[in-house]
């Protein structure tokens, strides 16, 4: 026997029951700082689509670690790949070569707009290395003194000190301040603000170096970017030689049916951040960048963890398998097939929902502003009835499953909304 197998073997250290540990949520909060709220129940294995609790409870997975289990759960290919690795070498200081690095860093590249990328471990960090870059490419190549960078109203780029200032939601800033200085802010899809919005801050050494802006937003309500808002914002930035930057972060490694949320809008960004599917649940970040835009030198930038080893061969089989299972294809009929669900269900109830909105398995289902009901209740009257759904802020319901996902479990689960809506809201 091998030692690993030897330790594996060991019940005691291998799978402690969830039965023996303090069933107590109490407990967890006494030790866990209470930065979420979270719901009473704690998730102890999944396959696929489905997860089970520890009470052994099952439930049809449309959460997907918001947006993150491309693969959904336990996938084979993931499995193997990140035994595999670790069984060779899980991690090593980026003073060295990393040849998984490499290869992860060329999928990107060959099925996106990008030349180059740099690696990292979260979608904050990924969208602070773009702040870094477009300001030292505004100081070095724009001759900007005082780069301002323009994000969106309602948008979400992470919790750094740098991405809550780029996240224009009061909520997420209050008592953080003072905040990182050399952002403003425009409403989304609209391009007269935005166009205002640039006049007003150039001024002297103070002018716009970037803009960052999602493609679709996701925390801010599941909201797809418009065409022409899009067409508009590429054109100001290629006459001005202000960079666009799109957070794809939650849009981006096939969610939308694209490989990129960009591309559903006919323009390419000068950067874009990936994160949250890009390993399918393995923590990674990324910022890739045309090659024009890319003044970083040595001693710029760095992440100890960032594009390990491990984290890359997992997301290289993860790219891999959405490839061979040709998961874009079933991320855009499955889309298709749950929104055309979704709006059955709200026409039924136009009192209640207003809007179902989305491209591929990122959709969201809007609530009327005057409806007694919250996102929130729904979401936990869901999973009541064993189906896991997000919110994306107080009136708007998020459905991100894997991108697995089959045709039954997208039935299944506009049946259960169905269920949860009769039962608790009468039409
Ligand atoms: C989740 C998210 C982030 C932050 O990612 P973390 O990995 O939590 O830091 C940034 N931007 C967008 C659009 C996101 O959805």
């Amino acid at each position: 026997m091998s030692p690993t197998e030897a330790i594996l073997n060991n019940s005691a250290v291998a799978d402690t029951p969830a039965a023996a540990r303090p069933d107590d949520f109490a407990h967890f909060d006494n030790y866990v700082m209470t930065t979420y709220g979270r719901f009473p129940i704690a998730i102890e294995r999944g396959e696929g689509c489905r997860l089970w609790d520890t009470e052994g409870r099952e439930y049809l997975d449309f959460v997907a670690g918001i947006a993150t289990c491309t693969l959904g759960h336990a996938h084979p290919a993931m499995v193997a790949a990140a035994t595999r690795q670790i069984q060779k070498l899980h991690h090593v200081s980026n003073f060295y070569y990393i040849p998984q690095q490499g290869d992860l860093a060329q999928w990107i590249v060959d099925r996106s707009c990008a030349d180059r990328v740099f690696f990292c471990s979260s979608g904050a960090e990924a969208n602070e290395a773009a702040i870094k870059l477009a300001r030292k490419y505004a100081h070095t190549v724009l001759d900007i003194k005082y780069p301002t960078i323009l994000t969106a109203q309602k948008s979400f780029h992470g919790r750094t000190l740098a991405t809550i200032t780029a996240t224009a939601q009061p909520k997420y800033q209050e008592n953080f301040d003072p905040l990182v200085p050399g952002f403003a802010y425009v409403p989304y899809n609209d391009i007269t603000a935005l166009e205002d919005a640039i006049g007003d801050i150039d001024e002297g050494d103070r002018r716009v170096g970037a803009i960052l802006i999602e493609p679709l937003q996701g925390e801010g309500g599941v909201r797809p970017g418009d065409l022409d808002y899009f067409l508009r914002l590429r054109k100001i930035c290629d006459e001005t030689g202000i960079l666009l930057i799109c957070d794809e972060v939650q849009t981006g490694v096939g969610r939308t049916g694209k490989y990129w949320g960009y591309e559903n809008l006919g323009i390419e960004p000068d950067i874009f951040t990936s994160a949250k599917g890009l390993a399918g649940g393995i923590p990674i970040g990324a910022m890739a960048c045309k090659r024009s835009c890319d003044v970083f030198e040595p001693g710029n930038h760095a992440s100890t963890f960032g594009g390990n080893p491990f984290a890359c061969a997992v997301a290289l089989a993860v790219g891999q398998t959405i490839e061979r299972e040709d998961l874009l294809t079933n991320a855009r009929a499955r889309g298709e097939q749950l929104r055309t669900r979704l709006r059955a269900i709200a026409q039924q109830r136009p009192d209640v929902f207003v809007d179902v909105r989305g491209w591929g398995l990122i959709d969201g289902m809007e609530i009327a502003e005057e409806a007694e009901l919250t996102s929130i209740e729904v979401v936990k009257a869901a999973m009541e009835r064993g189906l896991l759904i997000a919110p994306a802020g107080p009136k708007v319901l998020r459905f991100v499953p894997p991108l697995t996902v089959s045709a039954e479990d997208i039935d299944r689960a506009a049946d259960i909304l169905t269920e949860v809506l009769d039962a608790n809201y009468a039409r």
